[in-house]
């Protein structure tokens, strides 16, 4: 029985839309922040034309994970629905540092090139104590030459991605509530507004907070005892600083910065509290915080904290879950799996979570491309397999991001001036510490590779 109509705006690429409102630099803040490149549509959908829909694969939350995944399997010429809890895709959020293995799956997609024309290329990495000393520097490409680092605006990432879909691939205001298994092995989704979804895989991309991952029996993420303040400060006139990522460490205190574009840099503060605290939505009283934080450090932190819109400012608790052999459930259970945050939250400390979360969307896409053309038996194997690679790389990224963070938030003075006097002056070596962002990543072409 047809119910009522439910709005749910559909994903349509811009192709309305001049050239020149694309452009990246605007001349004003507001202006670029209203500019959106894909254009949400909305279109009636209603429950019963939902409810009788029969999905091959839905994917399950429309941030890196799921666009990546749902891009990929495009790629390789198979569809899929992406459902999305918000109104849009999400439009705030900072920057994100990619490395080499982040741009390898950038490039592999075919979205590389059309995103490093955005964005600067960070040449290497200049360490500071609080009272602006320099403990140490680096250049990149000194240690490899292959590397390349570049921070990237999260919203223009998705954006990106997405306009890469075909029209009606990603539905939004799409919330998952529940899931349920048929005794045929058949997965029906219902979403808050009551329409269920028949799909045979469903790929949980849905974040640190996942109701899939929570389903497959996998505990919350744990919270690490630091909370992360960001924001990217905005310079109509041109930024002035270097390409480099500039880290300054305190004790239980650490700030950096990062030149995201010409106009555009991003920062951020991670801070030891004993407990996350309450949600703090007001962005001034954010910005107030997070200067009170760093109030007697290098003025340039500063500055650039006042050059930041308020609506960027976002502070988030740091969170990680170790994917324990045995204890952990498997990233699997029949044909439902997890790609992202949702399967491996990790600490930020690397600045691996989002490259991750894109090498898991080609590696998953393969083996499922390769796998939907002989049946079922196979995407059973082909899930299983993408657990058996992923797992080796996922579980110490996921603890070695965890170290660092505690080494670079320690609080005791001694052990501090042995980490700013010794240990980061005299014995850290970039290369094998950059190791873990070598990553292979062939070209996803149209057809089956095999
Ligand atoms: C402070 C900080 C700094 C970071 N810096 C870096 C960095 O420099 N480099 C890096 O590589 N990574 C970085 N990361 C990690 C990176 O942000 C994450 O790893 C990445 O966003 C994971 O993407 P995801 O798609 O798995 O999850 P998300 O980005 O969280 O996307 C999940 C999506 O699912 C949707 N969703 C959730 N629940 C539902 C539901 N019930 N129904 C429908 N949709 C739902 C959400 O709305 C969201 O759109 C950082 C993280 C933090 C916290």
């Amino acid at each position: 029985m047809a119910t009522t109509a439910s709005l749910s705006p559909l994903f349509l690429n811009s192709s309305l839309f001049p050239p020149s409102t694309h452009k990246l630099h605007s001349s004003s803040w507001s202006d670029y922040r209203s500019r959106t490149k894909p254009i949400c549509v909305c279109v009636s959908i209603t429950k019963a034309e939902v409810g009788v829909r029969k999905e091959d694969i839905v994917i399950v939350g429309a941030g890196i994970a799921g666009l990546a995944t749902a891009v990929s399997l495009h790629r390789l010429g198979v569809g899929s629905l992406v459902l999305e809890q918000a109104d849009s895709l999400r439009t705030g959020g900072t920057s994100l540092t990619l490395f080499k293995n982040g741009w390898r799956v950038l490039d592999a997609i075919g979205v590389g090139s059309e995103l490093r024309t955005q964005f600067l290329e960070i040449q290497g990495m200049s360490i500071k104590s609080e009272d602006g000393r320099e403990l140490r520097s680096f250049k990149f490409k000194d240690e490899d030459e292959s590397q390349e680092v570049r921070a990237v605006e999260r919203r223009i990432l998705l954006e990106t991605l997405a306009n890469q879909l075909p029209p009606e691939s990603v539905h939004f205001s799409s919330k998952l509530a529940n899931i349920e298994t048929t005794a045929d092995g058949e997965t029906i989704l219902e979403l808050t507004n009551g329409t269920r979804l028949h799909a045979k895989i469903i790929i949980g991309c849905d974040g640190i907070r996942s109701p899939v991952a929570k389903w497959m029996g996998f505990s919350d993420p744990k919270y690490v005892g630091h909370c992360a303040y960001r924001g990217l400060g905005y310079y109509p006139d041109g930024q002035p600083f270097e390409p480099k990522v500039n880290y300054i460490y305190g004790r239980g205190l650490r700030a950096g910065y990062v030149p995201v574009s010409p106009t555009r840099v991003y920062w951020f503060i991670c801070v030891n509290n004993p407990s996350p605290g309450p949600k703090i939505t007001d962005s001034v009283l954010l910005k107030k915080h997070a200067k009170d934080l760093v109030r007697n450090w290098p003025a340039e932190i500063l500055n650039i904290i006042d050059l930041t819109p308020d609506d960027t400012i976002i502070r988030t608790p740091l969170v990680d879950r170790w994917l324990w052999p045995v204890v952990s459930p498997p990233a699997s259970t029949g044909r439902v799996v997890l790609v992202g945050d949702a399967w491996h939250p990790m600490t930020p400390n690397l600045g691996q979570g989002a490259c991750c979360a894109l090498e898991d969307a080609v590696v998953l896409a393969r083996k499922l491309a390769n796998a939907m053309k002989s049946g079922n038996a196979s995407v059973l194997d082909a899930l299983r397999s993408y657990e058996r690679e992923r797992w080796p790389r996922i579980f110490p990224l996921t603890i070695r991001a965890n170290l660092v963070g505690s080494l670079l938030q320690w609080e005791n003075p001694v052990v501090c001036s042995v980490r700013n006097n010794v240990v980061i002056p005299k014995l850290v070596r970039l290369g094998p510490v950059l190791e873990h962002t070598n990553f292979d990543c062939e070209p996803l072409i149209q057809g089956i590779k095999v």
